[in-house]
C-alpha cells in the first residue's frame, strides 16, 4: 500500500490573511474596500455584497446578524437605497411583481401595516386562497439588470422601500430627461 502523499488539511493557514470578498470572491478596491463588520475577521466582505445578502435574507435572522458570529450586522439600506427617505415624489400607489406558482403578478404595495394587510386581503382574493397559507416571493430591482428575490410576507417591508426606490429612480429619470429638452 503507497503511503498518502500529503495534501494536507493546512494546504491554506487559517491565520492566512483573507483578500477577498467571501461573498463575491473579489479583491477590495478603493471604490469598493473590504469590511469586517462583525466578529468574522477572516471574513472579510463589501458593503455592497453584504447589504444584497441582507435584503435577500429580509425578514430572516440573516437580515440583522451574521450567520456565522451571530453578532449584529450594520443596517442594509443605506448601502442599497440610499440615505434620502423622502417617499413624496413617489408615485403611488407602487406596484410589486409578485411570483406565485411561477407566475408574475404587478400588485401595488403600500408601506406600512394596513399596506401589508391590503396586500394579503388583495392576494387572497385573487389567488382564492381563502386565509389559507400561501408562498409569495418579491422581485425587486436595484438597477436595470440588478434583481434580487424576497421569499416570504415578512419580507413586505423590504420589498415596498425597494419598490419606492425603484420609482423614484424612474421619476428622476424622467426628470432628468426633461430638464435636457429645455
Ligand atoms: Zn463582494
Ligand atoms: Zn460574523
Amino acid at each position: 500500500m503507497s503511503a498518502a502523499i500529503g495534501l494536507g488539511v493546512d494546504a491554506t493557514p487559517l491565520d492566512a490573511e483573507a483578500t477577498t470578498c467571501y461573498i463575491c470572491l473579489q479583491e477590495g478596491t478603493a471604490a469598493k474596500p473590504l469590511l469586517t463588520p462583525c466578529a468574522c475577521k477572516e471574513r472579510p466582505v463589501h458593503r455592497e455584497c453584504l447589504a444584497r445578502w441582507q435584503l435577500h435574507s429580509s425578514g430572516k435572522s440573516e437580515e440583522r446578524q451574521c450567520r456565522f458570529c451571530y453578532q449584529d450586522l450594520p443596517d442594509w439600506q443605506p448601502t442599497l437605497l440610499g440615505s434620502e427617505n423622502e417617499d413624496e415624489d413617489a408615485p403611488k400607489p407602487l406596484m410589486a411583481a409578485v411570483v406565485f406558482n411561477n407566475t408574475v403578478y404587478k400588485l401595488p404595495i403600500l408601506p406600512g401595516p394596513e399596506g401589508k394587510a391590503a396586500f394579503k386581503r388583495k392576494v387572497h382574493e385573487l389567488f382564492g386562497l381563502n386565509n389559507r397559507m400561501f408562498e409569495v416571493a418579491f422581485e425587486v430591482k436595484l438597477d436595470q439588470a440588478d434583481k434580487v428575490s424576497l421569499h416570504g410576507l415578512n419580507a413586505y417591508e423590504a420589498a415596498t422601500r425597494c419598490a419606492a426606490l425603484s420609482a423614484r429612480r424612474a421619476s428622476s429619470a424622467v426628470r432628468q430627461e426633461n430638464q435636457q429638452q429645455q
